[in-house]
């Protein structure tokens, strides 16, 4: 048993002994010892009401020292009382270095309970997101920033990934990058960023980009005109140079070859504009394709008889395709996304090797793969073929007169068409190309004879 309890028992038996012997000369033994126990409760009493007292106002009151089980009672209490005070103020400590870091964050930063609704908000958030304290704490975020795209993006599952971009309060003109990370039990903190910088100067980018290659394409429509003409002449100054014997080993004249580089490259340079072009109009255009119907089949017909005339007969196409699958987008960008991996197929894959396109309806929209049996590609350069002229095989894309564009277009039709890429492949082994295009842009001929 604890010792203060053994003292506490003997305390007892005390006031016990006590209280009898006072009331022995009176000869109610009886009565003393219940007026020795009432002693003991009182004694009991007085230390608890003291402990309640002290621990109703701990700062206003001292605890009295305390006898027995009350010593270690008060001590302990006490002790607690110090380092739950000591807790507190490392606590306050915490948060107000958190409050004054969030409030020097540029990005506006929002707790949101549950329900949706701010619990709490930083600085930036005041000018960010045109918050104010006592008026819009509690109230639903979705009350406030009234946008259909972050409505969407909030009640969505994947608020975790990337994030969207918004018109940033009315007045302020800005563009903001939001992102929603969910925490707790059902709480969310968002995040604002200021991006209408980053955006300007991406434009400015853009338009360079477009400006250049705009105003490159005439001149080099004008060159590329005179070596053609110039390429005519050679060929019969060839015949004059092998009439009057000043021929070339070849037996062709020397300015021949140097004539037939500046065409091919004249032709590369044309070819790398034209997907510039290409490329600065699919950003240029509004974020989502048109919804116009669009005969996939037959477009497939068009473009394996394009990729059939590249081949010259070297490589077996294979064509799996549903007759009754179409697509709701733009044509143009569908007609392109198909010809850039047909030509990347023939391009990447030796003579002899086949090549396979397919259309199917899945379950979660339609699906278009291009599979060849070429080069393939190393593990290391796949998740980077699409950045813009990012080349795996630099000598071979050159050689077979590639741009390093093409797959950068890919990207950005099928983004219109909020399609995916999917790149499978194995170097040596051949490689697949998929291209997943949502249910909402499917189109079968069933559904389209019931639409009448
Ligand atoms: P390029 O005009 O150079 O082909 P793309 O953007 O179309 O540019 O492709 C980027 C790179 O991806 C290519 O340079 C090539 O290395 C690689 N690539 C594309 N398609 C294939 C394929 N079917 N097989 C092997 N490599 C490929």
């Amino acid at each position: 048993m604890n010792r203060a309890l053994q003292a506490e028992l003997l305390r007892l038996f005390g006031y016990a002994c006590l209280g009898s012997l006072l009331a022995a000369p009176f000869d109610a033994p009886l009565v003393g010892l219940c007026l020795g126990l009432l002693g003991f409760i009182w004694h009991h009493l007085w230390y608890a009401a003291a402990l309640l007292r002290w621990l109703d106002a701990p700062k206003k009151y001292e605890l009295p020292d305390g006898v027995g089980v009350w010593r270690d009672i008060y001590t302990g209490s006490y002790d607690r009382w110090k380092q739950g005070k000591k807790r507190k103020r490392q606590l306050r400590a915490i948060v107000s270095e958190f409050r004054a870091s969030t409030a020097a964050l540029p990005d506006a930063a929002v707790v949101l309970d549950a329900d949706g609704c701010i619990s709490w908000f930083n600085e930036a958030a005041t000018s960010l997101l045109e918050l104010e304290g006592s008026r819009d704490r509690g109230i639903r975020i979705s009350h406030l920033i009234r946008h259909p795209e972050f409505a969407a993006y909030l009640a969505s599952d994947d608020t975790d990934k990337t994030g969207i971009e918004i018109a940033g309060p009315a007045e302020s003109g800005r563009i903001l990058w939001i992102r929603v990370i969910a925490y707790g039990q059902g709480q969310k903190l968002l995040i604002a960023r200021d991006v209408t910088k980053m955006k300007q100067l991406e434009q400015s980018r853009r338009d360079f980009v477009a400006n250049a290659s705009h105003e490159l394409r005439t001149p080099l429509t004008v060159l590329r005109g005179y070596l053609d003409m110039m390429a005519q002449e050679a060929e019969s100054d060839d015949v004059a140079v092998q009439a009057g014997d000043k021929r070339h080993d070849d037996g062709l004249a020397p300015w021949h070859a140097p004539l037939q580089e500046m065409r091919r490259q004249a032709s590369r340079m044309q070819k790398i504009i034209a997907d510039l072009l290409k490329l600065a109009n699919l950003e240029a255009s509004s974020r989502h394709a048109s919804d116009e119907l669009v005969d996939i089949p037959a477009l497939i017909g068009a473009s394996l008889e394009e990729a059939m005339v590249l081949s010259d007969g070297q490589h077996e196409l294979v064509a799996h395709v549903d007759e009754t699958l179409n697509l709701r987008g733009n044509q143009a960008e569908l007609h392109s996304i198909i010809s850039n991996l047909l030509s990347n197929a023939l391009r990447y894959t030796p003579p002899q090797g086949k090549i396979e396109i397919y259309w199917e309806n899945r379950r979660n929209g339609a699906l278009l793969r291009v599979c060849d049996t070429g080069i393939g590609i190393a593990p290391t350069d796949l998740p980077r073929l699409t950045e813009r002229f990012y080349r795996a095989d630099t000598a071979r894309s050159r050689e077979t007169g590639g741009t390093g564009l093409g797959l950068a277009i890919v990207k950005h039709a099928l983004e219109r068409h909020e399609g995916q890429l999917k790149i499978h492949s194995q170097l040596g082994q051949g490689s697949e190309f998929a291209c997943q295009f949502p249910s909402a842009r499917t189109l079968t001929r069933d559904a389209l004879a019931k639409a009448g």
